[in-house]
């Protein structure tokens, strides 16, 4: 078996890949909703809200769209935080649909400064939205949310998060950290296949909701609204990723909402201390580095591609590319989901034998 260490698709444990080789049945059946109202209260407990929750057919980027088409109009403008991919992409969405987008970047494998927001909101008192990334995995970053936050309440602006690759393994109290959207994947730390994202509406969210006018139509939250209250999806959900994610979220459950914070805290620790025993340097900003991802520089004479290719062939062991202008410039440990720190000892070990077959020279 390939030991997979991308952040996403992550493994998933064998209950979970059992639980899809289970018959269809009836989406609109007592049985499916029973499993829909119970896996939408547990994801509630670990996205830590009361607001609505909901599941999506889609992959993260669909979670993404709904978050924009739901509380925005043509015209609008949004103020977009990045320091990577998926922030440039939250961006991008919105553009696409005509938002006028103000960017505020941030060098990649930087954090997101809140402090910088303040001018950025007080020189436009249009910005009806923020869009945060609250993981960049593209970078290894894990932006400061909180204070993020906290700036943009300053200002009463709506907070769209991009929580793909952290809710659910790094801490993130949607409602403290008053979240109007949050948004996640089903094949980031939730330990089942792609195919579901989840996404937290907030009582400010549903306002602009009503007033919003980009066009919609599979992400009205309306519609999800209104069939979840029968315990039901307005399209046909992915039956299958359902049945693994029930019995996910209570294996997830079972161990703890504060224990698998801290699983993941201990995991990545070793992720970094193990790179760096090695000679090898962060990309990320060390305060800032992730607990799901850890984002290594291509340093002296280390060719990434040439150390991923031996990996896979001599270690059966699959690690993420840099992406975009990160292509060959770093490697990504994925580290979120079903691991443990022995699961990261073996992939640094496995590093130690192929680093120098790929050139790497030590520091
Ligand atoms: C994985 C990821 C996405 C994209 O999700 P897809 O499921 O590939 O659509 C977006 N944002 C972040 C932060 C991610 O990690």
């Amino acid at each position: 078996m390939e030991n997979l260490r991308i952040p996403g698709p992550t493994p998933c444990p064998p209950e979970v890949l059992q639980a899809m080789a289970r018959q269809m049945v009836n989406h609109r059946g007592v049985e499916f909703i029973g499993i829909l109202n119970e896996v939408t209260d547990k994801l509630k407990q670990l996205f830590q809200t009361r607001n609505d929750v909901f599941l999506l057919t889609a992959s993260g980027t669909g979670g993404l769209e709904a978050a924009i088409v739901n509380t925005l109009s043509p015209g609008d403008k949004v103020l977009s935080v990045s320091n990577g991919v998926f922030g440039e992409r939250f961006a991008t969405i919105a553009q696409r649909f005509g938002a006028e987008v103000i960017p505020l970047r941030f060098e990649w494998g930087k954090a997101a400064e809140a402090e910088a927001i303040r001018p950025a909101l007080r020189a436009n008192p249009e910005i009806k939205a923020v869009l945060v990334t609250h993981n960049e995995t593209s970078t290894g970053v894990t932006n400061d949310l909180a204070a993020i936050s906290s700036v943009v309440k300053e200002f009463d602006k709506l907070l769209l998060v991009d929580a793909i690759s952290s809710l659910g393994s790094i801490n993130l109290p949607v409602d403290e950290w008053r979240c109007d959207v949050a948004v996640s994947g089903s094949q980031k730390g939730w330990m089942v296949p792609p195919g579901l994202a989840m996404v937290s509406v907030s009582q400010a969210a549903w306002q602009a909701q009503a007033k919003a006018r980009m066009p919609r139509f599979y992400w009205d939250f309306t519609q999800a609204r209104n069939y979840l209250e029968r315990g039901q999806t307005p399209w046909t959900p992915a039956v299958s990723i359902v049945f693994a994610l029930s019995v996910s979220l209570e294996m997830l459950l079972k161990e703890g909402l504060a224990n698998i914070i801290a699983r993941h805290a201990r995991v990545a620790r070793a992720a970094r201390e193990g790179v760096k025993s090695l000679g090898l340097s962060l990309f990320a900003e060390e305060n800032y580095a992730s607990n799901t991802v850890t984002a290594v520089s291509s340093s002296n004479g280390l060719d990434s591609k040439k150390l991923l290719r031996i990996l896979e062939e001599k270690h059966h062991m699959i690690l993420g590319e840099g992406q975009q202008k990160l292509d060959g410039k770093i490697f990504r440990i994925g580290h979120l989901g079903w691991v443990t720190v022995a699961d990261i000892k073996t992939v640094i070990s496995a590093l130690k034998t192929a680093l120098p077959q790929a050139g790497f020279t030590g520091s």
